[in-house]
């Protein structure tokens, strides 16, 4: 079976062939961020615009790399949600309006899903059930995950995401938008003993985040340099905050292990490009004996493979779940535990 995943529900339009028995045949993204940096960050109306003008290209361009004719597709998974409405809408429509044209079934995914199951995407995929942890620009959630659809949340953040903290530091120390992968770079110049940030709610009970704080202390040392903040400055502040965020995730990680006594850790989303994380994580799981899977660093952030295999993963399970229905709607806030599991026929 070959699922079409289209993805638009932030600034990234994807889209992608994935076949339940040859694997991923070709994907295509067009990420908007050079478009949104002049304003510091995504601008819906725009986002929705460019949407419009990338999504038939980068259909033809994903067809075409996988040698499959449109009447080849057998079912059209798209994001519903959550993301900006606008730029859902547009993915919502060309997914509907292609099903109506071609008379293929259409399957609304949950984009959080999507990244979700990303990793599984990889030629060394991890078995069920593990604990996942969520790392995006919009999200910060650490869940059990016992197969598709089935989703405990065990903990999330009860303010900024660790991405959004990511580029909010950034753009503090005036390192551009997204500043993720800008703060990450600068940190490996840092003095590590240079600043010292605090890690939010590293010792509290339960598997709760907060990020707001650790903003606000980059702020605060920031102010203190006034305009006159050297290169090494902004690269030990940036070290100081990326130390402070791996600690406090890598902590959260390896208690919601214990908690559960799952041995399998998973991260998804953007954050899980991040080297440092990358290092830390793997020294504290193998000292404990545990397995980490990551997404392959191209599927960490938003692309359109991670909504095709979403679509193909439940596909497999409930055959009947695409309809031929194309009145569609998006949920621009859906809760991720709102999601049912595939209903085998
Ligand atoms: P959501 O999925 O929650 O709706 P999103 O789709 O915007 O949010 P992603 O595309 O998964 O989020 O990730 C984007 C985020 O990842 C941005 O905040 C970006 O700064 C961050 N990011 C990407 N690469 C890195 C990196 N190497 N280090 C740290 N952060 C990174
Ligand atoms: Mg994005
Ligand atoms: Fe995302």
């Amino acid at each position: 079976m070959i699922v079409l995943g289209v993805e638009s529900s932030c600034d990234e339009t994807g889209l992608a062939l994935y076949d339940t028995e040859r694997g991923l045949l070709a994907h295509a993204l067009h990420s908007q961020i050079a478009m949104h940096q002049e304003y510091g960050g995504v601008v819906p109306e725009l986002a929705s615009r460019d949407h419009i003008r990338r999504a038939i290209p980068l259909l033809k361009q994903t067809l075409a790399d996988a040698a499959v004719s449109a009447h080849d597709i057998d079912a059209i998974a798209y994001t519903q949600g959550p993301g900006l409405a606008g730029a859902l809408l547009v993915g919502a429509s060309v997914a509907c309006g292609l099903g109506l044209a071609l008379d293929k079934p259409v399957l609304g995914i949950h984009h959080l899903e999507g990244h979700l199951l990303s990793p599984l995407l990889a030629s060394k995929p991890p078995q069920f059930p593990f604990v996942a942890l969520l790392v995006s620009g919009g999200h910060t959630q650490l869940m059990r995950v016992d197969g598709v659809g089935q989703y405990e949340l065990l903990g999330e953040t009860l303010d900024d995401a660790a991405g959004e903290a990511f580029d909010k530091s950034a753009k503090l120390l005036g390192l551009g938008y997204p500043g993720g992968p800008a703060i990450s770079r600068m940190a490996e110049f840092g003095d590590p003993a240079a600043y010292q940030l605090p890690r939010p709610m590293l010792h509290s009970k339960n598997l709760d985040f907060s990020f707001s704080g650790l903003k606000t202390a980059v702020l605060t040392v920031v102010k203190r340099h006034n305009t006159n903040i050297c290169e090494q400055d902004k690269a030990n502040i940036a070290r100081a905050f990326v130390d402070a965020i791996v600690e406090v995730l890598v902590a959260k990680c390896m208690s919601a292990l214990k908690e559960t006594r799952l041995k399998r850790l998973v991260i998804a989303g953007g954050v899980g490009a991040n080297r440092q994380l990358r290092e830390a994580l793997n020294a504290a799981a193998a000292k404990r004996r545990y397995e980490v899977f990551y997404p392959e660093l191209q599927f960490c952030t938003d692309n359109g493979a991670m909504i095709a295999f979403a679509g193909a993963m439940r596909l497999r399970e409930q055959p009947d779940a695409a309809k031929r229905e194309y009145g569609f709607s998006v949920r621009p806030r859906w809760p991720l535990d709102e999601l049912r599991a595939p209903q085998a026929a």
